[in-house]
């Protein structure tokens, strides 16, 4: 089974010193844009993966301890930039959304899962089991806002992890073992454990044979692995596992020399928000 389209969103964007993404880089302040890719499915319908920024994640951070995350990351969004109100616009209701894929739990990531209150959501045992166990502030110390997850969150997820792991084909480089989400073949989840225990990432096999890797936060800029230039030692207090953290840069730098075919997109790269402006749509 093939995905039929696959969308980008920018629900907005967080300022940091280039150098904490990218060691060679400046003190100046980059944007780094939160996306979300829209997916439709042939059989299942709608798909997000992550959610992006939404009005929650401001009435999370208003008290403390989440409103440390705030002060530290100044984020700016707009509530027309939610993935529900861009959805609308596009002729999509909440309730057509069937699933959300949750790369990892950062509050970047989500902020919105409130505004889909019937999607069922995937993701990772790894990832949600590293959260759960946390108290609120914990939790914030690991780049979370528990405030952001849905009540009834356990009764819609999903572990994508549970299900038996396949060996990947030679095409997906170092990227040797994965996840087939839906049991059909359109979409490999694979461990992207590094940035945050559990984080994940998505191959989206397109209709038109085209494949589209979604990296989440493996790497924030496309050009950590496209220079193999990594992030400053800061970063390492943001990063769960420094060690697989770099090793995951190498596969990707390796599949995009292996596989240039393959379009590598991480979440929080500058060139992903150029494709969301230029209006790229894959089929
Ligand atoms: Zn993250």
């Amino acid at each position: 089974m093939k995905i039929k389209s696959l969308k980008l969103y920018d629900t907005g964007y967080c300022t940091h010193p280039e150098k904490i993404a990218y060691a060679k880089g400046s003190w100046k302040q980059i944007r780094f844009p939160a996306t979300v890719g829209l997916l439709q499915h042939p059989s299942l319908g709608y798909i997000l993966f992550d959610t992006g920024y939404a009005e929650h994640f401001k009435e999370a951070t208003k008290k403390f301890p989440y409103s440390v995350y705030a002060k530290l990351t100044p984020v700016h969004f707009t509530e027309e930039q939610s993935m529900k109100q861009q959805l609308l616009l596009d002729g999509i209701h909440p309730e057509e959304i069937k699933y959300i894929i949750i790369s990892h739990f950062h509050g970047d990531h989500t902020a919105g899962l409130l505004d889909f209150p019937t999607a069922k959501i995937l993701t990772f045992a790894k990832a949600y089991e590293d959260i759960k166990k946390r108290s609120k502030f914990g939790t914030l110390l690991k780049g979370c806002l528990k405030d952001t997850l849905p009540i009834d969150l356990e009764q819609r997820m999903t572990f994508i992890d549970h299900n038996p792991s396949m060996k990947l084909a030679p095409a997906y480089g170092k990227f040797e073992e994965g996840y087939d989400v839906f049991g059909d073949g359109s979409l490999l989840a694979v461990d992207l454990t590094g940035h945050a225990a559990g984080q994940f990432g998505l191959f989206v096999h397109l209709h038109s044979s085209k494949i589209v890797f979604l990296c989440a936060d493996a790497v924030w800029l496309s050009k950590t692995y496209q220079n193999l230039v990594f992030p400053s030692k800061i970063a390492n207090l943001l990063t769960s596992d420094s060690t697989s953290y770099r090793q995951n840069i190498e596969k990707l730098h390796h599949l995009s020399q292996a596989s240039p075919e393959i379009e590598i997109v991480p979440t929080h790269c500058e060139h992903t928000w150029d494709k969301i402006k230029a209006g790229v749509y894959y089929e």
